[in-house]
């Protein structure tokens, strides 16, 4: 069981000056964060880890600060949980963890124009795992999206798991856990970062809300951010509630041939395409969305958006601009036959 106490007071510093994440300051990571801490404080910390979530949860924030608890020169306890502690982020070691330099903590992730993540990166990291620490205390590894190892890399990291070396921490970090074979999985401590308290979540938000939205306002900017709070944050930042309506009411203009393909791409060209093409597919998918009262329209947009989407999954080669017109280009031809059958 899980202390519960006072909620600590919010500091927005680390967000404007792009400092770490602490996770005792995030709704969705405290505890996590309190089970660690005292995982560590009793000297019986599991050797690996499986953490569900995201960037969008700051997941590799998380496990930095905690490389940074396990081995910070002047660590400090904080009062409002009597298991959390906190590294000082300030000292030699904090500093090299949090610059990626520190010799004992390491990190794999995809590497440029690659789609999986190979046997050779993995074998790489295993061997870090046999080797002492350059330091006193624990020698951390991260794999971001983990399920994107090869069947290859999965059996290395297994062999990992069999023989884990003394004082090894590995992570395994994914949105998909349920891709991760099912012995990786049984040897792993699960870490969620998913199961969000929306309360919680919005009144985090709140504490960056400069331009005082409403909370229904907040709420939104969550479920535009498929509940990824960090998501969200930076969608209250760049305040994407005004420019989503800008651009919705333009892609609605474009449909009905109010406006050029051209005029809508060039009110667009501003936004994060990956953005811009997640409010698409939510308009379209939203059954209340009164703006598509056609059915037959709607199930005929919903077909070409799929289809497109799944071309973006198969190749990373694919220019997603080039997607969107031709998106605009066949939605409109159906619009047209739609409308005199
Ligand atoms: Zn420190």
């Amino acid at each position: 069981m899980i202390e519960q106490g006072e909620q600590p007071q919010i500091s927005t510093d680390n967000v404007v000056t792009g400092e770490l994440m602490k996770p005792w300051q995030l709704p969705w990571q405290r505890m996590p964060w309190q089970l660690l801490c005292r995982s560590f404080k009793q000297q019986n910390l599991a050797h690996a880890f499986v953490v569900e979530g995201g960037e969008g949860h700051a997941t590799t924030d998380f496990v930095t600060v905690f490389t940074q608890l396990l081995h910070c020169q002047q660590l400090t306890s904080e009062s409002e949980y009597p298991h959390s502690q906190q590294p000082c982020q300030r000292c030699h070691c904090c500093r090299q963890i949090a610059g990626s330099v520190y010799p004992d903590f390491k990190i794999v992730e995809l590497l440029e124009g690659k789609k999986q993540i190979s046997v050779d990166q993995v074998r790489e990291l295993t061997n870090f795992f046999q080797q002492s620490a350059h330091g006193q205390g624990f020698r951390v590894l991260l794999i971001k999206d983990a399920e994107l190892m090869t069947h290859a890399a999965m059996n290395a990291i297994l062999k990992t798991l069999e023989e884990p070396g003394n004082n090894s921490l590995l992570f395994l970090q994914t949105n998909h856990p349920l891709s991760l074979t099912a012995t990786i999985r049984s040897r792993c401590l699960k870490l969620s970062f998913i199961q969000v308290n929306d309360d919680e979540v919005i009144s985090w938000l709140n504490s960056f809300n400069d331009n005082h939205l409403a909370t229904d306002q907040l709420r939104q900017l969550l479920l535009m951010s498929d509940n990824h709070p960090i998501k969200a944050l930076s969608l209250l930042q760049t305040n994407a509630l005004e420019t989503r309506s800008e651009i919705i009411d333009k892609f609605y203009a474009c449909l009905s041939s109010e406006c050029t393909i051209d005029q809508f791409l060039s009110t667009s060209k501003e936004a994060d395409i990956n953005q811009l093409w997640a409010w698409i597919g939510q308009e379209i998918m939203n059954k209340g969305n009164t703006a598509i009262r056609n059915s037959n329209f709607r199930i005929s947009l919903s077909t070409l958006y799929f289809s497109l989407q799944k071309q973006l999954f198969a190749s990373n080669h694919v220019d997603k601009w080039t997607l969107l017109r031709e998106f605009l280009i066949k939605s409109i031809a159906n619009s047209a036959i739609l409308s005199h059958s």
